[in-house]
């Protein structure tokens, strides 16, 4: 199959609709990362999601809508602070954890009898959902396991072949995947953590519980509230390795073990010894988030086997840095004075 990369021309999004509606997928922007939409409601439909991306039947996919109104028919119940939630980050980089309604059939749940809804900001996203006039089941657009596609060429190399077209709205503004919570009467749970932060979500809950899964290995037989967050995952080819410290207990742990395919990936403004090759990744958390994706596949471009890299702050968005850098490095980390 042909994989078309198209301009997001009304056009265009009315021929993607189309294909959407007739039980196909489609490439789609949104402002965290690129999505891989199908009706959700067409079982048929979000099987050809799971089958291009190899994803694992257990992981649950996010339903995209564009208006809120639209929540009603997706869930069964929806508590008070969802909808102050909803009401205060929606659209945005947000997923809201709740009962699945009939609706939704199980595949599109993984399985639950939960559904993670979001409302994107991005205008192709919204326009390309209302031109559907359905919601939109949409996991990021890569195969299972790499690092997420932030811009349409990498959803291209992924996928090319496999999908009939992809919309290219350019570059994602967000870059990490969006922050996905559950409640639990006034309190809540963060279950992956994105753009909206802890601190965020603090101004409208009684409390903000970090699940274990945010921080730590789960097993893959393990039951998870989360499954996405079992999986090694967002992985380059090359072997990571997270270097907790100052940078000067970077430089020597590096410089130790530097061969002909070690990279180090460092901030901007780091300086490290010229026979070390280097690829930056930002000085903030928030232009961290924008390109950590994007030099987890640059890494395999140019060759690299082994990456040590400078661990992310884990505050505001650079907790959600941290936790897909937990997961490309399958936890390995090493830290100064241990
Ligand atoms: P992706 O669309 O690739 O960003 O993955 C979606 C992720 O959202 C999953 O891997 C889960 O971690 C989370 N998610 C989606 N739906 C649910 C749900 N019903 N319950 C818990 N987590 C969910
Ligand atoms: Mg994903």
């Amino acid at each position: 199959m042909e994989t078309k990369v198209l301009k997001p021309t009304k056009e265009n999004i009315r021929y993607c609709a189309e294909l959407i509606k007739s039980g196909d997928v489609v490439g789609m922007p949104t402002e965290t990362v690129y999505g891989l939409a199908a009706n959700a409601y067409d079982e048929s439909a979000v099987k050809k999601i799971f089958m291009a991306k190899k994803r694992p039947a257990d992981n649950p996919l996010i339903v995209h809508i564009a208006d809120i109104g639209m929540l009603k028919e997706l869930t069964t119940s929806i508590p008070k602070i969802a909808i102050t939630v909803c009401e205060k980050f929606w659209p945005g980089p947000l997923t809201v954890v709740l009962p699945k309604s009939d609706k939704i059939p199980l595949i599109t749940s993984g399985g639950l009898d939960t559904v993670g809804i979001r409302l994107p900001s991005n205008k192709v996203a919204r326009e390309l959902i209302k031109e559907c006039g359905l919601p939109l089941a949409a996991p990021s657009a890569n195969l299972s396991g790499s690092p997420s596609p932030t811009t349409a060429e990498h959803v291209f190399d992924d996928l090319n072949g496999s999908i009939p077209a992809i919309l290219d709205g350019g570059s994602c503004s967000i870059g990490v995947e969006s922050t996905v919570i559950s409640f639990e009467n006034d309190i809540i749970r963060l279950l992956r953590p994105g753009r909206i932060s802890v601190d965020d979500l603090k101004t409208v809950a009684s409390d903000v519980i970090i699940d274990k899964g945010v921080l730590e290995i789960i097993s893959n037989d393990a039951k998870v509230k989360s499954p996405g967050m079992k999986y090694k995952h967002y992985s380059p080819k090359a072997d990571i390795t997270l270097v907790d410290g100052s940078i000067e207990f970077f430089e020597n742990y590096v410089s130790e073990r530097n061969s002909i395919d070690t990279y180090a990936l460092i901030f901007d403004d780091d300086n490290t010894s010229e026979d070390i090759k280097s690829i930056k990744y930002g000085n903030n958390s928030e232009q961290q988030a924008e390109r950590i994706f994007a030099v987890l596949r640059e890494a395999d471009k140019i060759g690299a086997k082994r990456v040590f890299a400078r661990c992310p702050s884990k505050d505001g968005i650079g907790l959600a840095v941290y936790n897909r850098m937990l997961r490309a490095s399958g936890f390995k980390v090493v830290k100064e004075g241990d």
